[in-house]
């Protein structure tokens, strides 16, 4: 065999590309993965926050497949050959115990993203896979009859089966910069134009900026478009220099884009969701019984969740006169702070881009894939997986899930010559 010829190419070593290499490779093929970077997984290390929600934990397929939305039809059979049961066990088997926390989801014991890349590593490594980083693919040669080669630069690689493990569009520095969707386009594959999708609000308010950097954890906010309720979550807000994070905001997003073609789209947050409005003015009234003689400014610590004054005082401007003694704020003066503590209000701007997006939408729709292997239907020596297909889904391990799930089927048939 010539140096140059493998049975498997994968391009892009990215979470679902290391997999799927392992994979093939673990089956007793010769696999090869070129990768732009000069390393695997840039964007597994800045996963979860750097400590990588490998996974979701949902013991129930059908609930977790749920998640998944339209595409949850499409995903039994690639469930039933790796699920999050076998991400557990492919990890846990390999030195990297997981742990679960709140809302089902899975990290590594370690909490470090890094670790998660070097089991993939030692992965491909033990397979005997060939990886060359600092490889850009620059052309894929072929048509709609099957692919022959893949170019980088003036090289080029051969293989009997291309597995496209590319990644989408969002945090384009990690190397996910759309290459994959230019490609599959010219090869006959059509694609769903990516939107920025599980991403942070912009907001045309100036007080969450001056809560920035700071997150609260039982926080409902309601959305309305024109005017008019549309829906309403309870979550862990987190305040940014541009508007609104957390994941209680990263996962509205995806609404709230569909929201924002239809009109003014405008938010309230209840910092006390579990208080009525009578309970939480009689609080109010006790704290001003007790400080009668301080000026409201001074008090209002005592009235609002820990840090927020400042983010709370401008909102009162022109409505109380906050340097007034607490004795003398009128009783329609207080309804007024009470009624803002249970509707901050936003007028949503706009969602962040592509930078700050965990995911983007979009991508290869799921009838052109055989689910079963993760062939592409228009080209056969052709697979596909991770980021590529157009899954929309929420945050919470369900995507790295993805492309555990894809990035297996796809080496498993790959390499089994079907
Ligand atoms: C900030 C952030 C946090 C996230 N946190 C989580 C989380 O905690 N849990 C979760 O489930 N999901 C998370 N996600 C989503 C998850 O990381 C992605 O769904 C997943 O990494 C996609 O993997 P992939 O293999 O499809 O593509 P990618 O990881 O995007 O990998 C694609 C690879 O292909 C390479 N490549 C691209 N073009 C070429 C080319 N022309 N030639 C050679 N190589 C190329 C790239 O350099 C890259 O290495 C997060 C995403 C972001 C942005």
């Amino acid at each position: 065999m010539a140096e140059d010829v493998y049975d498997v190419l994968v391009v892009g070593g990215g979470a679902s590309g290391l997999m799927a290499a392992g994979r093939a490779a673990e089956l007793g093929k010769r696999v090869l993965i070129l990768e732009k970077n000069k390393r695997v997984g840039e964007k597994l290390y800045i996963s979860g926050g750097g400590r990588c929600n490998i996974t979701n934990a949902e013991e129930d397929e059908r609930v977790l497949l749920h998640a998944y939305g339209k595409a949850e039809q499409f995903l039994y059979s690639v469930f039933a050959q790796f699920s999050n049961k076998d991400t557990f066990t492919f990890f846990e088997s390999r030195k990297l115990p997981l742990v679960v926390q709140a809302r089902k989801r899975a990290f590594p014991a370690s909490e470090k993203a890094a670790d998660v890349v070097h089991t993939l590593e030692r992965y491909i490594t033990d397979g005997g896979v060939t990886l060359r980083t600092n490889s850009p693919v620059t052309r894929v040669l072929g048509d709609k009859t099957g692919i022959i080669g893949v170019a980088c630069g003036a090289k080029i690689y051969t293989a009997k089966k291309y597995i496209f493990c590319t990644g989408s569009v969002s945090h384009p520095e990690t190397g996910s910069t759309g290459d994959g969707f230019k490609w599959l386009e010219k090869l006959g594959h059509s694609i769903e134009s990516p939107t920025p999708s599980i991403v942070p609000l912009k907001v045309k308010e100036v007080w969450p900026t001056l809560l920035s950097g700071m997150s609260l954890s039982f926080m409902k906010i309601t959305f309305f478009i024109e005017g008019k309720k549309a829906f309403s979550k309870t979550g862990k807000i987190l305040f940014t220099h541009f508007g609104l994070s957390g994941p209680l905001i990263l996962n509205s997003s995806t609404a709230v884009s569909d929201l924002l073609y239809e009109g003014v789209v405008t938010a309230t947050i209840d910092m006390y969701p579990d208080t009525d409005l009578g309970a939480l003015e009689r609080s109010v009234i006790s704290v001003f019984d007790k400080n009668k003689n301080k000026a409201l400014k001074n008090v209002l610590k005592d009235v609002v969740p820990d840090g927020t004054t400042r983010g709370i005082l401008p909102l009162l401007e022109g409505k109380i006169d906050v340097t007034k003694k607490v004795h003398s704020v009128t009783k329609e003066e207080r309804k007024v702070l009470v009624h803002l503590l249970k509707a901050l209000p936003l007028t949503v701007e706009g969602l962040m881009g592509f930078d700050r997006a965990v995911i983007a939408d979009g991508g290869v729709p799921l009838n052109e894939i055989d689910m079963r292997s993760m062939q592409s239907k228009k080209i056969p020596n052709l697979y596909l997986t991770g980021d590529l297909l157009h899954i929309n889904r929420p945050s919470g391990g369900y995507s790295l899930q993805l492309c555990w799930s894809t990035g297996y089927v796809a080496g498993t048939h790959a390499a089994s010559g079907e």
